[in-house]
């Protein structure tokens, strides 16, 4: 949050992204209060910083003057497209398989640290079967550098891009170079911290969140008023499985899906539900949270046996809500801590994707229509199989 700042070092450190901006700044022994004491940056007029985070307290903190976020956005309002164009992308390939032996399964590709695994160790056999659906991080990429810059009437690159998210990885994620804007020379984000990260920093800054009041959160299209947070159905890791699931059993077999059941199977992170009629599958989901959970699902593909139709991948046991990059309590249990988060996060009123107001406008107006060429190339992305050379990986982004 303080990249903007007028020190051009801890700019640099803060956009190296790709090297663990967040380790450089702990050996750069940055001090808030030092960079706080230059004003210069919170009354440029070019620079907006955004950050995205739905936490009331915390968004008053991001735009206060000794932050200097001009808006706050919530991740959710960009997960929306991500859930969207997941649900359609599995549904033209289910329609496709036939024809198509890699078409199945789709495997969600929202979590980098699943997708840097999948691209460097099995991706000649992965990268075909994951989705190209943007993750919300990088949706909300192209919203605020495409989308509002053109509302504001900044180039993209005066407009710099924070997010607040839950994992290291997701700093992986906005370095790719997939996610460069050649033309402007600037990235759909320029910074990712994380929570943990800004806890440390309101520390530093001696700002106590359960001290602040409340702030609204800021809203994209200028046309839907700003309301509070909203969630998706489906857990902390956003609800791929149940968007994709309720949805293809709608779309391809006519049929309303309520409640799903899940029957666990390894263990509680590799579940799997199904959509039956007349004895006969219809559908077979699963989630697979976990690099053991990972590793046997890749297993089962590796031998043809993988019999699912859709999968969500997600790199932390239990998801999201457990990511690396999230606060620790040193006063209490982590299973304790996490049961508490994902109590908070059920709390979040929930939205459908497609009902969500401003979402049906932006696809209009903004994208020029579902599946339109500009949807393609502003909510979707593509994946790299690493290249083994003699000397050892090659990683080609
Ligand atoms: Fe990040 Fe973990 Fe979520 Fe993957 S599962 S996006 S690594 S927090």
């Amino acid at each position: 949050l303080i990249a903007q700042q007028s020190h051009e070092e801890l700019r640099k450190v803060l956009r190296a992204n790709e090297d663990g901006g967040s380790q450089k700044l702990e050996k750069a022994k940055v001090s808030l209060n030092d960079c706080l004491a230059c004003s210069g940056c919170v009354t440029s007029a070019e620079t907006v910083l955004i950050a995205q985070q739905s936490h009331e307290e915390l968004r008053k903190v991001l735009r206060a003057n000794e932050v200097g976020a001009h808006f706050v956005f919530d991740t959710a309002f960009s997960r929306n497209f991500s859930l969207l164009e997941s649900q359609r992308e599995f549904v033209r390939r289910f329609r496709e398989q036939a024809g198509s032996p890699q078409a199945l399964p789709l495997l969600a590709s929202a979590c980098p640290g699943w997708i840097c695994y999948a691209e460097k160790t099995h991706g000649p056999l992965l990268t075909p079967h994951l989705s190209t659906a943007r993750s919300p991080q990088q949706v909300m990429g192209s919203l605020v550098k495409d989308f509002f810059a053109q509302q504001q009437g900044l180039a993209p690159d005066k407009v710099y891009h924070v997010t607040v998210m839950p994992c290291y990885d997701k700093k992986l994620e906005a370095s790719r170079p997939d996610f460069f804007n050649h033309e402007y020379q600037t990235r759909d984000v320029d910074c990712v911290l994380t929570t943990g990260e800004v806890y440390k920093l309101l520390e530093e800054q001696g700002v106590s969140l359960p001290d602040l009041e409340p702030a609204p959160l800021d809203s994209l299209p200028s046309s839907v008023s700003a309301e509070e947070p909203t969630s998706h159905r489906g857990g902390g890791s956003g609800g791929y499985l149940e968007h994709v699931f309720r949805h293809a059993a709608r779309e391809l077999f006519g049929i309303h899906v309520d409640e799903l059941t899940y029957r666990p199977l390894r263990n509680k992170d590799f579940q799997e539900v199904t959509l039956e009629r007349e004895g006969q599958v219809l559908l077979h989901f699963a989630a697979a949270y976990g690099f053991r959970n990972i590793q046997n699902l890749v297993q089962k593909l590796r031998r043809g046996r993988c019999p699912y139709h859709y999968v969500e991948v997600m790199a932390c046991p239990a998801g999201c809500l457990n990511g690396g990059g999230q606060l620790r309590a040193a006063d209490m249990p982590s299973r304790e801590l996490l049961q508490q988060v994902e109590k908070l996060y059920a709390s979040v009123r929930v939205e459908a994707p497609e009902d969500t107001p401003g979402v049906p406008e932006l696809y209009r107006h903004w994208l020029q229509g579902e599946d339109s060429a500009r949807a393609s190339r502003l909510l979707h992305t593509q994946y790299h199989a690493v290249e083994k050379a003699d000397s050892g990986l090659s990683i080609r982004w």
